[in-house]
């Protein structure tokens, strides 16, 4: 039986991996810049996390999580997500204590149970970062400055920035009571997802992608006319400091975002390019989430980018590094293989790369050192064995010559 990989779960091959390794290191280079440090959580959860800080009702809770039990029957969770178990870690570490602000940022899978399709997958990978303990309206934007910072680092100059206050436990109540108002009599008319989204968490309607509930809730209530006059006020601010630091934004009170603990500042990344899942990187400010997860009071913010989508709008012409193998080593019989590992490991601890083909005649290991592009050859038999030489084949020029096996390091640099 032929094993395959888990549906909606995918390998990164070379040289798309040495794609990935660039963005990752593009953005590391730029979390140092903004004073952010990394942060690597486990993969698995317990469940009971993802429930009280993404929210029952939420897609992911309600019907994308993959949940099993261990030996012990305690249910564990793969993340779906990376802001509550930062969190998490961050409660149980008592970050609060030792430093009363933040910044983190990592990189992982995460485990999504949804219906695979192109941009959209079970097993995919986030950029995130989260800055814990400033409620300024500077954090939201040095976030989304930020997030902006990252795709101009990745080359990506099409993607729109829309943004959105999803207000606060005083003001937010008030708008969920006037849109349930609004949705009164109308619940028939929307998708099934709706109606069932209408009883249970009924901003989400506002979220979906289907014509028909879009254009019903055309006529629909908006979060602004709600907003309290502190929520006005930060996004206001928001607003302003966005204009300051160059980063351009469209307004889109549709923004509601599916998890439930967002507050105020919420925002999507979008481009074009990417069809129907046209999200590339998303976030949001999470006033109460630290507290309602047994922590002090501490508000947050933060964003996520799918690794996925991310290089469907890279590709093609990225630039990335290949390293290339310098050195090649055809090496006939045990002997020669003895005399050479020395020499290649002093050549590897220079920094070339170095390789050797694992047996074969002359004939087929030169093959090899041709295909890989080498730009030298060390050729090593009995007969050099006997002479205490080498012969190094220079593959550009052409050349060849003997060189001592004492001097081999030196020589080859
Ligand atoms: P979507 O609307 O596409 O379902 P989401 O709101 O569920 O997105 P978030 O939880 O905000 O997504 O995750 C942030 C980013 O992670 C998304 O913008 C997207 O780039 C990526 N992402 C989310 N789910 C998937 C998935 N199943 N496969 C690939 N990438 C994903
Ligand atoms: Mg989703």
């Amino acid at each position: 039986m032929k094993i395959t990989a888990i549906k909606g779960m995918s390998d990164v091959l070379p040289p798309d991996s040495f794609l990935w390794r660039e963005i990752e290191e593009r953005a590391r280079k730029i979390f140092d810049t903004y004073g952010f440090e990394e942060i690597r959580t486990p993969i698995v959860e317990p469940t009971e996390l993802f429930v009280r800080s993404v929210g029952e009702t939420s897609a992911i809770v309600e019907k994308e999580m993959y949940t099993f039990e261990d030996k012990k029957g305690l249910s564990l969770t793969l993340r779906p997500e990376g802001t509550a178990p930062v969190v998490r870690a961050y409660i149980e570490n008592a970050m609060h204590a030792k430093d009363p602000i933040a910044k983190l940022y990592y990189f992982g899978p995460m485990f999504r149970y949804e219906q695979p399709q192109k941009g959209r997958s079970r097993q995919f990978f986030q950029i995130g970062a989260e800055l814990l303990g400033a409620e300024s309206s500077l954090a939201d934007a040095e976030m989304l400055i930020l997030l902006h910072r990252l795709f101009q680092g990745f080359g990506i100059l099409d993607v729109r920035f829309e943004i959105n206050s999803l207000g606060c436990k005083t003001c937010r109540p008030k708008y969920l009571e006037a849109i349930h108002q609004f949705l009164k009599g109308k619940e028939k008319k929307f998708c099934d997802d709706c109606q069932k989204r209408s009883k249970k968490n009924p901003l989400r309607i506002l979220d979906c992608k289907k014509e028909g509930c879009r254009a019903l809730t055309e006529t629909a209530p908006t979060i602004g006319d709600y907003w309290c006059e502190a929520c006005a006020q930060h996004y206001r601010e928001v607003r302003g400091l966005l204009l300051a630091g160059h980063v351009k934004f469209k307004e889109n009170p549709r923004i509601v975002r599916g998890l439930d603990y967002y507050c105020r500042t919420a925002f999507e990344v979008l481009c074009d390019r990417l069809g129907a899942q046209n999200a590339v990187a998303a976030g949001g400010r999470f006033d109460g989430l630290v507290k309602d997860l047994g922590g002090p009071d501490v508000p947050g913010i933060g964003f996520a980018i799918g690794m996925e989508r991310l290089v469907l709008l890279m590709e093609p012409g990225t630039r990335y590094q290949v390293p290339g193998t310098s050195i090649f080593f055809a090496l006939l019989g045990n002997e020669a293989q003895q005399a050479a590992l020395s020499i290649m490991e002093e050549l590897r601890a220079k920094d070339h790369c170095v390789v050797s083909a694992y047996g074969g005649s002359l004939k087929s290991q030169m093959r090899r050192a041709d295909k890989l592009g080498v730009q030298r050859v060390v050729i090593l038999g009995e007969n050099e064995m006997q002479k205490g030489i080498a012969i190094v084949k220079d593959m550009k020029e052409g050349t060849q010559k003997e060189i001592l096996m004492g001097r081999l390091v030196e020589e080859l640099g």
